[in-house]
């Protein structure tokens, strides 16, 4: 799938239609101290988890997110395009 990197949409902040520039959107690092994360090792252990060390984790949505910056105010806002897609987002230069 390919997408422009520079597309006219609505900014929250200035509550209008304005040009933004498009970036891919990449995970952080994952902090192993953050609570949740925490929580989701601490299934991984022990013998009550079927497997030790190994969480089975469901399917899960893939969804393209794309970070939009806004040329006029210069803020930030992501957006999500489509959902449950395998094809990988690409962006398309100008
Ligand atoms: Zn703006």
């Amino acid at each position: 799938m390919q997408m422009p990197d520079e597309i006219n949409t609505y900014c929250p902040y200035c509550r209008k239609k304005t040009k933004h520039k498009v970036k891919l959107y990449k995970k952080g690092k994952v902090r192993t101290l953050a609570e949740g994360q925490r929580k989701h090792l601490a299934k991984g252990k022990g013998y009550t988890s079927k497997i030790a060390g190994k969480v089975t984790v469901y399917k899960q949505a893939k969804h393209q997110t794309v970070v939009l910056t806004c040329t006029v105010c210069k803020k930030k806002h992501t957006k999500t395009i489509g959902s449950r897609t395998k094809k990988t987002l690409e962006l398309k230069k100008r």
